[in-house]
């Protein structure tokens, strides 16, 4: 009988800067990603310098039906993987013409003179021989396939695009078509405004629903979100499969709904620019603690000019008082961070830029500045429209930057839930 069989990954992620901390091993996130949406399980990742013994031992101990290998390949590291590769393979390094005629088609491509080529350039179409060769069509390292006792060791180029675009290209195909992984059916709900602890505990009783249906839920935390990721594998009949995660979903949708903002990869910035535009309203912005983020994010959403129309880093006093209108007497007798100062300065903003929405914070950012009542974290958040303004104080945990992240996360779902309660048309 043709049964399904889970299939296993090792992502060997190669390179010195890895290990010090000057590159971020984003390869393995991404690689991760990418197999587990294919039907893949990754049990294990490891980095390893460059170093060929510490490679071939690595290879040696690894077990799992699939190793994906990134990085080291490149004519400035001495070529120190395919060595490895060469000797765990038992085989040498000899000329790949099409190799070497990818990479002379790449120099004339970039308009340079193909005589001119670097011993170093062409030494990238020296390949072990028992490999299969997987084309780069972005830079110089092809990357490798071999296969042994039925087990798959590819290796790729560790520069993120090119590892991405052979990933894309051949080596998911490939997979696909030697292991036949069962396919996956994933949703991901994105939710803000309750951290991963007390989200857990108000989910519990879903959440104990979910084994029984085959479904498997994640919890994901960023900065003020938390993604859930409800997972199963559909067996045959994915339709089915498909259809009992969607039914959960839509529990959940009833269970959070003012917690959920969105699915998948849709940012909140995304949300918010999606209903300013479709009820064709404007915003403006009035930062103060979070420096421009919150400008930088809005903006961040290709098409944002249709709605945002600018903003005032009024990190000084003077500012506040000078651009957004705020009394100096408010600002004595409540202190710059503030519901009161928090509601002037995005009214103040509506009015200088003449927007039908505006947004606020002032807050103290840390690490000092922090006061018994108005400790390091306090934020106060106001957005006003058309209806009129409204003001929230958090107190976010975490590092400056986290606290400004936070920060800014709270200011878009507040926004969102005020653009979501107003009539959605320009009145
Ligand atoms: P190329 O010949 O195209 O340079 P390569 O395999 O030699 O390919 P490396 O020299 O190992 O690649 O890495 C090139 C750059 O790619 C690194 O400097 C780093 O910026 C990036 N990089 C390498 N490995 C990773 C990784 N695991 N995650 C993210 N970035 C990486």
């Amino acid at each position: 009988m043709d049964t399904i069989r889970e299939v296993t990954a090792e992502c060997l992620c190669i390179g010195d800067e890895l290990l010090i901390g000057q590159v971020l091993n984003t390869n393995a996130a991404w690689i991760g990603q990418e197999l587990g949406l294919a039907g893949i399980r990754t049990v294990l990742g490891r980095v390893v310098g460059d170093d060929q013994a510490t490679i071939v031992d690595a290879l040696r101990t690894t077990r799992t039906d699939i190793v994906l290998l990134t990085g080291g390949l490149g004519p400035t590291k001495d070529d120190v993987t395919k060595r490895a590769l060469c000797e765990f393979f038992g085989t040498r390094l000899v000329r790949n013409p099409e190799a070497e005629a990818r990479v002379v088609g790449l120099f004339s491509r970039l308009g340079r003179d193909p005589g001119r080529i670097q011993p170093a350039d062409l030494a990238q179409a020296m390949l072990p021989e028992s490999c299969t060769v997987l084309p780069n069509l972005l830079g110089t390292a092809s990357g490798m396939w071999f296969e042994k006792d039925g087990r798959v060791f590819a290796s790729l180029p560790g520069v993120p695009y090119e590892m991405q675009a052979i990933m894309h290209g051949s080596v998911l195909p490939r997979l696909q078509g030697m292991f036949r992984p069962p396919a996956i059916v994933h949703r991901t709900i994105r939710t803000t405004g309750m951290g991963e602890t007390p989200l857990a505990e108000r989910l519990s009783d879903w959440e104990s629903g979910l084994e029984g249906e085959g479904i498997r839920l994640a919890y994901l935390p960023s900065p003020g979100q938390v993604r859930l990721r409800l997972s199963s594998y559909a067996g045959k009949d994915a339709a089915f499969t498909r259809n009992r995660v969607d039914r959960q979903v839509e529990a959940l949708y009833r269970l959070i709904p003012e917690l959920i903002f969105g699915e998948g990869r849709t940012e909140l910035e995304e949300v918010v620019g999606g209903l300013l535009r479709e009820s064709g309203q404007t915003l403006s912005l009035a930062e103060s603690c979070t420096g421009g983020f919150l400008s930088h994010l809005i903006t961040s959403v290709p098409g944002s000019s249709a709605y945002y129309i600018g903003g005032v880093v009024s990190y000084a006093n003077a500012v506040k008082m000078a651009e957004l209108g705020i009394p100096r007497d408010m600002l004595e007798l409540n202190g710059v961070v503030s519901g009161p100062v928090a509601e002037q300065m995005a009214m103040g903003v509506r009015t200088a830029l003449k927007s039908d929405w505006a947004v606020s914070t002032t807050g103290i950012a840390g690490p000092d500045g922090g006061t018994p009542d108005k400790p390091v974290g306090t934020v106060w958040i106001a957005v006003a429209g058309p209806d009129g303004v409204v003001s929230e104080r958090g107190v976010f945990m975490g590092t400056r930057d986290l606290v400004i992240s936070r920060a800014a996360t709270a200011a878009l779902n507040m926004l969102r839930k005020q653009l979501i309660s107003a009539p959605r048309t320009k009145g």
